[in-house]
């Protein structure tokens, strides 16, 4: 199991923002679009970093309702870990794990191609593992 087949079914829409927009417009689109993270990209669709409730958290308790002002590019992470579609469904879970993140962008030939988030991978994990588990019981069942 690997990106490619996740992206292939969730899909390759990615929600993203420009650097310059507020913080307070990249709230309203958190929240209109019922997501945890934005990816930030430039006017020509290059990945300049990734905004998510955690950054959000951390601006507002540092310099509360004054943050809502601030440019998304103050607050975001610059330094993205990023996927490909060949990359499996395990060395996703490695890197989430040891980034202590739950997004991470796709990237094909530098252009952002989906974004895959935690619950993406343990959905597919569920299906994984109960496929597994179908498979032991019919075949101890013709046993
Ligand atoms: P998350 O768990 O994805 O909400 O993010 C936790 C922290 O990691 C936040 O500071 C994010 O900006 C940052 N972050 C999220 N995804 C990535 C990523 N793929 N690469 C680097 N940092 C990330």
């Amino acid at each position: 199991m690997n990106v490619a087949q996740i992206l292939g079914n969730k899909g390759h829409d990615v929600i993203s923002v420009q650097p310059h927009r507020t913080l307070a417009e990249a709230i309203r689109t958190l929240g209109e679009k019922r997501i945890g993270a934005v990816v930030v990209a430039g006017a020509d669709g290059s990945l300049l970093g990734i905004l998510s409730e955690r950054d959000i958290i951390r601006a507002l308790a540092e310099t509360g309702t004054a943050a809502l002002e601030s440019p998304v590019s103050r607050i975001m992470t610059a330094k993205v870990v990023t996927c490909r579609h060949e990359t499996s469904v395990d060395e996703l879970m490695e890197l989430m794990t040891v980034g202590r993140f739950r997004h991470v962008p796709v990237l094909e030939n530098g252009r952002i191609t989906g974004i895959v988030s935690i619950g993406d991978v343990v959905k597919h994990r569920v299906a994984e593992i109960e496929a597994e588990s179908r498979a032991m019981r019919d075949y101890i069942a013709m046993a």
